[in-house]
């Protein structure tokens, strides 16, 4: 938990607690929509992926989709949620332009998914718990189009009909770094599922943000919703501005009423969009189409013994496998390329957590300075391994392969030849730098006269004979030398 302090000026008892449960609405990757033939890309020319059944024309009847029914199984399975063999379609009934059918198919009472659990790796390095409520399966509505014309609103139908999984998390995340940690977390764990594509500039994963606050220990306070975020940063500065807010409601006196709020990105703000006695009401009842919804139990077993490595197993596997630190481990785990990228640079190495530290490090900070991705890096995976492989033979120092990486980058090269093209072979000859430690003693009596009484100035000795070196030097034999004739 991270406390939020209040403004009474005692920093020990007043202090409040930001309570935040997120529902996460995650497109499910399927060719066809959930209960059509019509294609689901994303960018198709408005209109062109519309069945007759997502028009809702007279007569059509809403055939389920098994692809979309697996997703949702295989996602509960790597929720560790319990899955139901039985579940029901529901109609959830509003008047919405984009919505042609008058209602929306969703689970209400009996959900595929039931509850389950997400670990969220903290930036600390710590992990916590998040509950899951449910998932359920829904469809997506279309989109109404306001900027086209002045005066009218176009509507385009493509994402009507689409797959979506709902997942409810319980109210148990404590603050704006957790809520970001969780659904960081969770898109991980979907992609490599491969059950959503996690990509939330085009709104395959958004989330609706519940908020309330209360003095630490005492019963959960009125929530506000904060509705359709689609990035994680939105996600973050939502929940701060909104905590503040209550929090300033609830120090004057005031109280919370539940509501709908909308989150303006230009002013970082939340602002009112419904009050709960505006709020719908869906006359929820099961569609008289749709028979309920009966598993295999053979088929989820199917499924589940299909799952990949997940990122929390892959985690704690390079834990105790490579020695990474657990914090490593996790950013390593998050992305399945990128966990498979430190493999094959560890493979064969002696030294793994050298391997991790480079990766993270170099290799991903210099990427990101350069707003490159992974697939536009000159150095592969291979040729990484190659540069750690002569550091740990010691014919270069950690601080001439930083310099030989930046060649590899630029050129494409392999770090052998470019060691050897450029004559960086790491000297740990002893002779030659005996004569030079020679020399730099005979040169300076004074400093070696306070290098005797105090061995910190012995590092200048070390920085003198790098220089001369031009950083070729192998560190350790310097130190050994230097301790020997000082
Ligand atoms: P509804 O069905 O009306 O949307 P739910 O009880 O299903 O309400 O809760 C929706 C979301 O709100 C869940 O993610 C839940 O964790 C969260 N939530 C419930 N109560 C609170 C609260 N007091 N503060 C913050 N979040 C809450
Ligand atoms: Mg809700």
């Amino acid at each position: 938990m991270t406390p939020i302090e209040g403004r009474t000026g005692d920093p020990e008892a007043d202090l409040w607690e930001t309570v935040i449960g997120l529902e996460v609405h995650a497109q499910v990757m399927s060719d066809a929509k959930l209960f059509s033939g019509a294609a689901t890309g994303f960018g198709a020319e408005p209109n062109t992926q519309v069945s007759l059944v997502d028009a809702a024309f007279p007569g059509m009847l809403p055939v389920i989709n098994r692809r979309c029914v697996e997703q949702a199984v295989r996602t509960g399975l790597g929720l560790n949620a319990q899955i139901n063999l039985r579940s029901v379609f529901d109609r959830k009934n509003y008047f919405y332009p984009d919505l042609p059918a008058g209602y929306q198919i969703s689970q209400y009472k009996d959900p595929i998914v039931g509850e389950g659990e997400v670990t969220v790796d903290l930036e600390n390095g710590e992990s916590r718990t998040v509950r899951i409520e449910r998932l359920h399966l829904e469809q997506d509505a279309g989109k109404s189009v306001h900027d086209m014309d002045p005066k009218r609103t176009f509507v385009d139908l493509n994402r009507a009909g689409v797959a979506l999984m709902e997942i409810v998390s319980k109210p148990d995340l404590r603050s704006a770094d957790e809520a970001g940690a969780y659904l960081a977390k969770l898109r991980s764990i979907l992609r490599y599922l491969g059950t959503c594509d996690g990509n939330m500039e085009q709104g395959s994963l958004r989330a609706d943000v519940n908020v309330s606050v209360r003095r630490p220990g005492a019963p959960l306070g009125t929530r506000c919703e904060i509705k359709n975020l689609n990035s994680i940063r939105f996600i973050r500065q939502a929940i701060e501005h909104e905590a503040r807010r209550q929090i300033d409601i609830l120090e004057d006196g005031g109280e919370i009423e539940q509501e709908t709020r909308l989150f303006d990105p230009g002013r970082g703000e939340t602002r009112a969009m419904r009050s709960k006695e505006e709020a719908h009401d869906y006359r929820y009842f099961p569609d008289p189409d749709l028979l309920p919804l009966e598993l295999d139990p053979d088929w989820v077993e199917e499924i589940r013994a299909g799952l990949p490595e997940l990122p929390d197993a892959k985690k704690a596997r390079f834990v105790g496998e490579y020695g990474l630190a657990p914090a490593d481990a996790a950013t390593l785990a998050a992305d399945r390329e990128d966990a498979d990228f430190f493999e094959a640079v560890a493979r064969g190495r002696k030294d793994p957590k050298l391997a991790g530290n480079w990766v993270i490090n170099e290799f991903y900070g210099r990427l990101n300075r350069a707003g490159q991705r992974r697939a536009d890096s000159p150095v592969t995976a291979e040729k990484l391994s190659g540069l750690l492989a002569l550091i740990e033979s010691g014919d270069i120092s950690g601080r001439i392969a930083k310099d030989v990486f930046d060649a590899m980058f630029e050129t494409g090269g392999d770090a052998a030849a470019i060691v050897e093209a450029k004559g960086l072979k790491q000297i740990s000859d002893t002779g030659a730098i005996e004569a030079i430690v020679d020399r730099l003693i005979a040169e300076n009596p004074k400093q070696v006269a306070q290098a005797r009484e105090q061995p910190k100035v012995a590092g200048w000795f070390v920085g003198q004979v790098m220089k001369a070196t031009k950083g070729q030097a192998n560190p350790a034999v310097v130190n050994e030398i230097l301790k020997k004739k000082l």
